[in-house]
């Protein structure tokens, strides 16, 4: 280890220890402003961004395919090396529902209280984002020190999966693809997330003739059928993923710490198809056959399964009754990339420097932006805060947790990046 190296880790944590109260300004101001998706207008978290990189003197580009939900782009390159990190985080978060129903503290005025900031997206991922800033300013100090480029990308429309932020990224901007992501979506610091599973959504709708409902001896019923064909497709919850042998073994390895942070049963989800039965409609009245019944399911496919692997054993089951027809209506594959990707080591090396537990590699159950980074073959890793009320009321984040999470993003880009790192 070189004396340089040394010293830019010391003066990270210097900075990081200086610019505190900057550090939870720039979260408090955008958590502040109001993004929930839908309807997705990001304008506002957009503009805090830029007003925080321009006091910093540093220089972006604004890509908004969509004129309400802005992506801001920043980059530099330090020289040397191929290397290109590329740090991730979406700007745009879950609705509150208009009552404020569940929530003790206003959900956009970042009110602090226990050690905590509260608010719609404090931990899903307004800290994460705030490190993804932090960690690209500081880095841009340094960058006589670097070898390599440095990508910042501040996103929109991610909470409903839409086209208009990292995925117009992806496909229309390949200079923020790299050759590995850092993303701070909330999962817990115990954790280095390496894969997510893949949601795929079908809609079933069964038909039958229909009748008076004491003539059951003249039609079938749709309601039974759609019962009969959701029985039956909890088979699909037998079958498992075959990931690559690292892959299996990291899951294996993993599964432990999922039960601990997810709870009981977690750590085996990861491996086999899941089935939720999301919503069911049909018949008019108890006293009627129905005609008709749509129900969704939602299934998760594992690491090392694709849809194309799935979709027959669907046919086959949907096949086994009478009138039945389904459509996928949505979903994405399962990604992963690989859990002992050097990025991997420098976090773990950063957390129990910190004198915390060395964070496991797992796949997370929920999806993120970075699966499309996996899906372009780049390696991209999550290391986030607990999702403390993510979706709910109360969402609210540990400000010791936000800064450890801001700190072990600056330090693995700085471990990732610096000259002498690529050899
Ligand atoms: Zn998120």
């Amino acid at each position: 280890m070189t004396s340089t190296h040394d010293q830019g880790r010391q003066q990270i944590l210097a900075w990081l220890d200086e610019e505190r109260d900057a550090i939870i300004g720039l979260l408090k101001a955008l958590l502040r402003a109001r993004s929930p998706n839908p309807p997705g207008d990001t304008l506002e978290a957009a503009q805090v961004v830029r007003d925080y990189l321009d006091a910093q003197g540093l220089e972006y580009r604004t890509i908004d395919p969509h004129p309400q939900m802005p992506n801001i782009v920043a980059s530099f390159d330090g020289g040397g090396a191929e290397r290109h990190l590329v740090l991730n985080g979406h700007i745009d978060v879950f609705p509150v529902p208009e009552s404020h129903a569940g929530w003790t503290h206003e959900p956009w005025a970042a009110e602090e209280a226990d050690g905590k900031i509260y608010g719609r997206g404090a931990c899903d991922m307004k800290p994460g984002t705030t490190a993804s800033i932090i960690t690209y300013c500081l880095l841009n100090r340094l960058q006589t020190d670097l070898s390599g480029k440095l990508t910042l990308t501040c996103v929109s429309d991610e909470e409903t999966f839409g086209p208009w932020g990292a995925r117009y990224l992806m496909k229309h901007h390949p200079e923020v693809h790299g050759d590995c992501l850092l993303n701070g979506e909330p999962g817990g610091p115990e954790s280095v997330r390496f894969g997510e599973r893949g949601p795929l959504w079908i809609e079933f709708t069964a038909r039958a003739a229909g009748a008076h409902g004491a003539y059951v001896h003249i039609t079938e019923s749709a309601t039974k059928i759609a019962m009969a064909v959701a029985h039956d497709l909890e088979e699909l919850t037998e079958l498992e993923g075959a990931p690559p042998h690292n892959v299996a073994s990291a899951v294996d390895a993993g599964r432990g710490a999922m039960d601990r942070m997810m709870g009981a049963g977690a750590g085996d989800l990861v491996s086999r198809v899941t089935l939720n039965i999301g919503t069911i409609q049909g018949g008019e009245k108890a006293n009627m056959i129905p005609s008709e019944c749509r129900f969704t399911a939602d299934l998760r496919l594992p690491v090392g399964m694709s849809k194309s692997d799935l979709l027959p054993h669907v046919e086959k089951i949907a096949a086994r009754h009478q009138g039945v027809e389904w459509e996928v209506i949505g979903g994405d594959e399962p990604s992963w990339c690989d859990p002992h990707h050097e990025m991997v080591g420098i976090i773990q090396n950063n957390v129990e420097t910190f004198g915390m537990p060395r964070p496991t590699p797992i796949v997370s159950l929920g999806g993120t932006d970075a699966r499309l980074w996996r899906h372009h073959g780049v390696p991209a890793y999550v290391y986030g805060p607990y999702p403390h009320g993510m979706g709910s009321h109360d969402e609210h984040v540990d400000i010791e947790e936000f800064l450890h999470v801001v700190r072990t993003h600056a330090l693995s880009a700085w471990d990732y990046l610096r000259k002498g790192s690529e050899g």
